[in-house]
């Protein structure tokens, strides 16, 4: 990576147009990670958009640099596109493959501009002039952390650009309890607070955000949709599109909801199947060995990490749940494995 630094830093030398963009439906690493990168690059003299395919959750509207994110499904003037167009450097943040950023994918591989990669999502998409991509990093917010410091800057990390990194590791992490969360994180976050990140306010602000009506939808959720398959140590939960209206549902409402599923003792993976309505989709969390990547991948167009990936299905919900099950068989043993890290 110390060869792609010297080049990038000599690519940034100069004031550039830079367009930061990131996944569908981003969350708090793929939001905290770009408005932590746009604060530091407007520092350095650089005109910075940032573009999101999509809204996101109202309880990352904390962040500061939210009010100026496009919302490219929004754009109705065309800026967005010819943002992209006329940038010289674009930023793609949190996620590996173009498809995930929806129509936009195609703008930015048109752009002449240099594309630059910073992620840590598996088998990633060789599109990049500049590419920081590891899977060893717990969050895209980590490695924009690890590009400032190599970048010599630790020092332009305030206390606001602190907390936006800060929710993209505390979030991707699990709150510091999925494997991904090394040593290096825990110096990352330290550095973060002495920086000025604020742990409770952050915490606070993501987690302890909710509606009253989106408690009682997973109350609802976990009494009257959450199946155990004991046999295939699978648990899932799939909603219908009327389910999501009762209760008012809004964007970021189901975050998290596919963890309790995960929680049930002896379960290896758990799925959370939701109706759209432009498209049924899932997401996948796993323990141990089983890859949830390589499921996604395999039969839903989708991917992500090896423990928490999602994907998609153009069915109807009942035909999706259907496949899901009617697969489950073939994995028989593989989620029967002995679950080591229980040892
Ligand atoms: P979530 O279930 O929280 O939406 O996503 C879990 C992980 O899988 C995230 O890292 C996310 O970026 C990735 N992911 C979710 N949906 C998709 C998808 O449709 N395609 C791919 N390639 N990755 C996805
Ligand atoms: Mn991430």
């Amino acid at each position: 990576m110390q060869q792609v630094i010297h080049a990038f830093k000599e690519a940034i030398s100069q004031p550039r147009r830079v367009v930061i963009t990131t996944h569908h439906k981003p969350d708090a690493d793929a939001l905290g990670s770009s408005l932590g990168l746009a604060a530091y690059l407007k520092k350095k003299g650089h005109e910075v958009s940032v573009i999101s395919p999509t809204d996101y959750p109202a309880f990352l509207a904390w962040m500061k640099g939210n009010d100026e994110v496009i919302i490219f499904s929004e754009d109705k003037t065309g800026r967005a596109a010819q943002l992209v167009a006329d940038a010289e450097l674009i930023f793609c943040l949190d996620f590996s493959v173009l498809s995930r950023i929806n129509e936009l994918g195609e703008l930015v591989r048109q752009s002449a501009a240099e594309k630059v990669l910073i992620d840590h999502h598996l088998e990633p998409e060789d599109f990049a002039t500049y590419s920081f991509w590891t899977i060893e990093a717990s969050s895209t917010a980590e490695l924009v952390f690890q590009l400032i410091v190599d970048l010599g800057d630790l020092h332009l990390i305030d206390a606001e650009l602190a907390n936006a990194l800060y929710a993209g590791i505390m979030t991707d992490t699990g709150s510091f309890k999925h494997p991904s969360t090394t040593a290096r994180t825990h110096e990352v976050v330290a550095q973060l607070i002495r920086q000025g990140a604020n742990v409770h306010k952050v915490s606070k602000l993501i987690y302890d955000n909710s509606t009253l009506e989106r408690l009682r939808f997973l109350g609802f959720a976990l009494s009257e949709k959450l199946q155990v398959l004991p046999e295939y140590n699978t648990a899932y939960i799939a909603i219908t599109a009327e389910e999501l209206a009762r209760y008012n549902s809004q964007t970021g409402d189901t975050e998290g909801l596919v963890n309790y599923a995960l929680s049930i003792q002896g379960v290896v993976m758990a799925a959370l199947i939701v109706d759209r309505t432009e498209a049924i989709k899932i997401s996948f969390r796993s323990i141990g060995d089983f890859s949830v990547n390589q499921f996604a991948r395999t039969h839903f167009q989708g991917g992500g990490h090896k423990n928490a990936a999602g994907g998609v299905s153009y069915q109807s919900l009942d035909e999706t749940v259907q496949k899901f099950v009617a697969l489950l068989p073939q994995y028989k043993e593989q989620l029967q494995a002995k679950i080591l890290i229980y040892e």
